[in-house]
């Protein structure tokens, strides 16, 4: 095998693009170790991570806590499948459920994973419980979601890239704009069984919808009689400044899809969590994953669960976020209308959105990689910061610094 200390970073990247499939365009920096919110490329360079794996590293780089609960777990179970239990998982259930307030869950591995498994749920309910005729559900989803890239999520993205090239479609999801609740009950049917909805859109270009919207379409699903099923494997556990951006809006769903950060940035972990009414619809064999709860990661989760509950992280998250966003606005004023659009987010989620004039958001985030600082665009137009909870508030501010010397220079 060769050692990757032998090779340079445009070896290293060749080799990617040679034997690698290029569904990422990922920015030329070769990552070979991390520390809470920093990183070294091959060449011994530091760079502040301002994107944490989005949100995946919440926690930062190899938390000490984490990495101690992994090593502990690794010496002594890794993997037992659902064939068996194991002594980890009743734990990581048990501890997710009462930091969640919800009844029980079902623990998966990768986003797409629990969203598909949150359909499921969904259906099964509509058929079992609501009384909708087989294989006529639907589901209620919003303009630019993202939620993953299996054939059926990205059967019902609006977005070319993601969805154009993959079908044929699944059926029995309806569409309709981002936070417009009037549009949401236009569309409500007999046969709707829920609707999925991310608090805040990360992919989508952080978008937030109008004040009143997530707990507007409690209110409908009760209503019409559908589950509300939120997708916060991107904005839950701490990353908006409060353990659930439901909680914003004092809004417990049906059913919540948990991932990245679940697993402290080391293994995937994700998960459905939810009211017993509706869990109960999964009987033995209806559902199911080899690796789904196995106890190498779901001690890691309980590691994470124990630093949320105990750790000061979400308050971390909020304070620092706050600061984040208002210095950000503040040292972003005088490129207002030229460069920048728009400063938006919530706790330590934020996007800068960028004018026509200023270009690609990508090309200001090639330009922050040769200042040391690593934040990736979404959409084309926004850049998004999403630093770990751990991260300084010296930090924060060099990274600050970074983006205004940027704009000076792009101006
Ligand atoms: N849902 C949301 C809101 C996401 O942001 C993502 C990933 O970015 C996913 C689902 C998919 O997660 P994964 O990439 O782990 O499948």
């Amino acid at each position: 095998m060769i050692s990757t200390s032998d090779i340079d970073t445009s070896a290293l990247i060749a080799t990617e693009r040679q034997f690698g499939a290029h569904n990422y365009k990922p920015l030329p920096v070769v990552i070979s170790q991390g520390r809470g919110a920093w990183v070294k490329d091959v060449e011994g360079r530091d760079y502040l991570d301002m994107l944490s794996a989005y949100s995946a590293l919440s926690f930062g780089h190899c938390h000490p806590d984490l990495i101690e609960a992994l090593n502990a777990q690794l010496q002594t179970l890794t993997l037992t499948s659902r064939a068996f239990y194991n002594d980890q998982l009743p734990l990581f259930c048990r501890e997710l459920a009462a930091l969640t307030r919800l009844d029980k869950v079902l623990p998966m591995n990768t986003g797409a994973e629990a969203v598909e498994t949150a359909i499921k749920a969904a259906r099964k309910w509509g058929y079992d419980h609501k009384g909708v005729a087989a294989d006529s559900a639907r589901i209620i989803v919003f303009a630019d979601n993202f939620h993953g890239r299996t054939t059926t999520i990205v059967g019902f993205s609006t977005s070319p890239k993601t969805r154009d090239g993959f079908g044929p479609y699944d059926g029995g999801f309806d569409i309709v704009p981002y936070g417009d609740l009037e549009a949401v009950e236009r569309a409500m049917r007999d046969d709707t069984v829920a609707v999925l909805v991310e608090p805040i859109q990360g992919e989508g270009g952080i978008n937030i919808p109008p004040a009143g919207f997530l707990a507007g379409l409690r209110d409908l699903c009760r209503d019409h009689n559908a589950l509300l099923i939120c997708d916060e494997i991107q904005t839950g556990l701490g990353r908006t400044g409060a353990l659930l951006d439901s909680d914003h809006e004092g809004v417990t769903p049906d059913l919540l899809i948990l991932g990245k950060a679940l697993g402290g940035g080391i293994l995937p972990l994700s998960a459905v969590v939810g009211r017993e009414s509706v869990m109960r619809v999964f009987e033995p064999g209806t559902h199911g994953s080899t690796f789904g709860g196995n106890p190498l990661a779901v001690a890691v989760g309980r590691k994470v669960v124990d630093l949320l509950a105990n750790g000061g992280m979400v308050e971390r998250s909020a304070s620092l976020g706050r600061y984040l966003q208002t210095q950000l606005e503040t040292l972003t004023r005088p490129y207002r209308d030229t460069l920048v659009k728009e400063v938006r987010g919530r706790g330590m989620l934020i996007g800068l959105e960028l004018t026509d004039s200023a270009g690609p958001a990508r090309h200001l985030c090639e330009k922050l990689v040769l200042r040391g600082v690593l934040c990736k665009d979404t959409s084309d137009s926004v850049v998004r910061f999403a630093p770990p909870f751990v991260i300084a508030q010296d930090d924060i501010d060099f990274a600050l610094k970074q983006v205004t010397l940027t704009l000076e220079e792009m101006n």
